[in-house]
């Protein structure tokens, strides 16, 4: 693994666009648990079933019970780790302009970076079904479950559930991004969300690298990343950090 994070250094060094693509697996870190993988919430029940617009319009107090608020009760504590700084510190060198996130717990942009785009929409707010009116989730009483509205209106998370369209905005500005760079990192995500997995997939088509954190192999691997480094995020990105301050230094 020394000789990746060396190699992942230089290759940084080199670049002069980076992006990243995080998912769940980044966040792990700072307590939220990923949805693959081990310790994932799809353990414990089927995400299609869960997570998927169909199975929240059918039955909304069933979804709220078992994901919202469980969702709610993790994100309004989580801090960013050592992995969301390390894409700080990559921002401060200026070597990375964007980062694409599937993930919807803000923590990207709590940690300091400042082109975020929240391919999942977020979960720092949620609304009103009928009138669109936004309550900010914090603040949001799940004593009566599904929340309502003043209106009456059910509430849901201003995220994107399976099933629904990615907005325009975040899907182009990725698809720019991701053809832009030279060099995509590729964080904590287990590459199987469409569209979201194809991202790398653009960017080694325009020529960029693409490198791998991930304590397990994906469907890029060996495909579409030029290497993975196997590891935590937060571990891995501490050690690239101090290599490329090395190096400077
Ligand atoms: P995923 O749950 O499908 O996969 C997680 C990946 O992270 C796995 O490949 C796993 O090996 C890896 N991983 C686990 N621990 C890690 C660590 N410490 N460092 C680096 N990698 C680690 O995640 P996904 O690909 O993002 O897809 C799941 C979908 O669910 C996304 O669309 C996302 O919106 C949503 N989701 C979001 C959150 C969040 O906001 N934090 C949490 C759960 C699910
Ligand atoms: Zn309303």
């Amino acid at each position: 693994m020394d000789d990746l994070i060396k190699k992942a250094a230089a290759d940084l060094a080199a670049a002069r666009y980076v992006v990243a693509l995080t998912g769940a697996g980044i966040s792990t870190e700072s307590g939220i648990p990923p949805f693959r993988g081990k310790g994932g919430l799809w353990e414990r029940f089927d995400p299609m079933e869960i997570a998927h617009i169909d199975a929240f319009m059918r039955d909304p107090a069933k979804v709220w019970n078992l994901l919202v608020k469980e969702m709610k009760k993790i994100v309004d504590s989580a801090l960013p780790n050592d992995g969301h700084k390390g894409l700080v510190k990559l921002e401060e060198m200026g070597k990375l302009k964007t980062v694409i996130t599937q993930n919807i717990d803000g923590l990207h942009q709590a940690a300091g970076n400042t082109d975020v785009i929240e391919f999942h929409g977020n979960f720092a707010w949620q609304r009103c079904m009928d009138c669109m009116r936004k309550y900010e989730t914090s603040k949001v009483d799940v004593s009566v479950i599904p929340p309502r509205c003043d209106c009456g209106g059910i509430l849901r998370p201003d995220a994107v559930f399976f099933g629904e369209m990615i907005p325009t905005d975040a899907m182009w500005r990725s698809r720019q991004a991701a053809s832009a760079c030279d060099l995509m990192l590729v964080v904590g995500t287990s590459a199987i969300v469409q569209p979201a997995c194809l991202m790398p997939v653009y960017a080694k088509q325009s020529g960029a690298k693409v490198v791998e954190i991930n304590p397990e192999r994906t469907p890029l691997t060996g495909k579409f990343s030029d290497y993975l480094i196997m590891g935590k995020a937060g571990d891995v990105m501490n050690r690239i950090v101090a290599a490329m301050d090395k190096n400077e230094g």
